[in-house]
């Protein structure tokens, strides 16, 4: 199951717990946002057309449940997988406020019908389960069975029923902060791109789930950076101190080409030995061995290389 489907798996338990008025905006989401109607005996019917099996249930049941009317499921073989066809009666169309009749003919309305405070989020719910993506980046242990891979956080409703656009971003955007909205040829993209506002948006859903796993990842992949950034300082720490080393030997060598190493003074023939036998070491491990200070054979070694200079 993809990470998309196991947050909508989890929208959907929570849409019989709700509010009859709040269950209606569920389903006006699903099937206003399509706007696709059936003509039957003079009544525009609503449809909806799906792979989720648990949606095209769940919007029978509200049928039944809230407007007392049956709704007809039909499954499709297409290929290894099913569509549901889920037709609806025309009262309902009218009930949600989807359909308006004007000089007695029904037609089609394109304006979101309003919503009371409480029904908004269930709005989005519906908008969500039908019309809506989220992916996060694929964690490295595969924790998450299945996962689409994907290296950003992404979420996304693509709504079909363009009329509503302004008034779902205004409700969106009344939900979660970060919402952009984009026009598509065939639908009005809604979009978040930061984790935080995902975070936040699932968990307004009742993706809790959903959250954690997103969790999962933002603190796996900066244990991730930070263990990265730790072992380049290494490296480069290591970088320097071979750098260095290679000038004090080339330096300690010159000395002893030119033959001044044998005047120098016990110390710092005593650090250009150790230097010599131990051309890895770092400052600390020369001090110890010589049981002298960091800062002493610093200065010791610098003085080597000023002396070199003067071969
Ligand atoms: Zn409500």
């Amino acid at each position: 199951m993809t990470y998309a489907q196991s947050v909508k798996d989890e929208i959907l338990k929570t849409i019989k717990g709700l509010r009859p008025c709040c269950q209606k905006s569920f389903l006006l989401a699903v099937l206003g946002g399509a706007s696709a109607f059936n003509l039957s005996g003079g009544q525009l019917c609503p449809t909806l057309a799906t792979r989720d099996e648990k949606l095209a249930l769940l919007t029978a049941d509200i049928a039944q449940k809230q407007f007392n009317s049956t709704a007809q499921v039909v499954v499709e073989q297409k290929g290894k997988n099913q569509k549901y066809n889920v037709n609806f009666d025309g009262e309902i169309a009218k009930a949600l406020g989807l359909v308006q009749t004007i000089d007695g003919v029904v037609q089609v309305s394109e304006q979101l019908p309003s919503l009371s405070k409480c029904c908004k989020v269930s709005f989005v719910k519906g908008l969500f389960c039908t019309f809506g993506s989220v992916t996060i980046p694929k964690p490295a242990q595969g924790s998450i069975a299945n996962m689409t891979p994907s290296q950003s956080y992404h979420l996304e409703i693509a709504l079909p029923k363009i009329s509503w656009g302004d008034q779902t971003f205004e409700i969106l955007s009344s939900i979660v902060d970060g919402f952009k909205v984009t026009q598509r040829e065939e639908s009005v993209l809604l979009y978040l791109k930061d984790a935080e506002n995902i975070g936040n948006m699932l968990v307004a859903m009742g993706a809790v789930s959903g959250k954690l796993m997103l969790e999962n990842v933002l603190v796996e992949r900066s244990i991730r950076n930070n263990a990265n950034r730790q072992a380049n300082c290494i490296s480069a720490n290591i970088d320097k101190t071979v750098a260095a080393a290679e000038k004090q030997i080339l330096a300690i060598q010159k000395l002893k080409k030119c033959g001044k190493l044998q005047r120098l003074s016990d110390e710092l023939k005593e650090v250009a030995e150790a230097r010599i036998n131990n051309p890895e070491a770092t400052l600390l491990e020369l001090a110890t061995s010589l049981n002298v200070t960091k800062n002493c054979v610093n200065k010791r070694l610098y003085k080597l290389i000023e002396l070199s200079q003067k071969c």
